[in-house]
């Protein structure tokens, strides 16, 4: 499931082979293509030239110098450039042709899609309320965004109102290193501890941007997913395992007691 560093690893891709250049096609599935039909996505984007592309959560925006195409890559989706490879691949459902080859949307499952947005307060009707980057968001904007806030932990860091761009896997890791465990309400979670989270969710998205996801490296828990006997990288307990916040969550029960 694309989270914050795969759409960042995304929005390099289109930086790298979309931005700057003339579009001259545009074809697309019509049932990913949201606010628009596809003959006038094609219609507003054909002749355009891409500007910057830039992240927001897990959205990748992508402005030219009239309409902005929003993509959101929903479980599955990801973005390709087809380099010298003329072969379309069956869940490709959106392309941007350009003189030296086409960007594809890749989707298996259709959720998410493409938007059109004509100015900003479109862009930001079709985003709608979302909180700060993950990535961008301040230390104490963090703490007071908390602070706001009842409930369990994971819940939180999850919500994609009060931050943007955590999904399952970099809220599991940021939680087990910052030893935190995923079911602890917030109100049992001291100033200490939630600067720590702040610190921790930083270094595992900094490192997961690097490679362009959670790396699945053999000191952090995300390698122990989907293991039959999975165990903490670093006191070697076993892990516990259960859907927390609707999702399937692994903690360790010591160095993540319940506080
Ligand atoms: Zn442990």
């Amino acid at each position: 499931v694309p989270e914050l560093p795969d759409v960042e690893d995304y929005r390099s891709i289109f930086s790298e082979h979309a931005a700057r250049k003339k579009v001259l096609d545009v074809e697309a599935d019509a049932t990913i293509v949201r606010s628009a039909s596809v003959r006038s996505l094609d219609a507003a984007l054909s002749g355009q030239r891409f500007h910057e592309p830039r992240r927001h959560g897990k959205w990748l925006i992508c402005p030219t110098s009239g309409p902005s195409l929003l993509l959101h890559f929903g479980m599955t989706g990801g973005l390709v450039w087809s380099g010298e490879d003329p072969d379309r691949h069956r869940h490709d459902r959106l392309f941007l042709s350009f003189n030296d080859g086409e960007l594809r949307y890749r989707n298996m499952r259709k959720l998410g899609g493409a938007w059109l947005a004509h100015d900003d307060d479109e862009t930001a009707r079709v985003l709608g309320p979302i909180g700060p980057d993950a990535y961008e968001v301040s230390a104490e904007q963090f703490l007071r965004i908390l602070d706001k806030r009842r409930g369990g932990i994971k819940a939180a860091l999850m919500d994609q109102h009060l931050i943007a761009g955590l999904g399952n896997l970099t809220t599991d890791e940021a939680l087990w290193h910052a030893r935190i465990a995923p079911k602890r309400a917030i109100a049992s979670i001291d100033k200490r501890e939630r600067r720590a989270l702040y610190r921790k969710i930083r270094k595992v998205l900094r490192d997961s941007i690097e490679v362009g996801r959670v790396p699945s490296k053999r000191s952090w828990l995300t390698s122990e997913r989907g293991e039959r006997d999975a165990r903490c990288p670093r006191c070697k307990s076993a892990l516990d395992r259960a859907t927390v916040a609707g999702r399937t969550t692994y903690w360790c029960p010591e160095c993540q007691p319940d506080g």
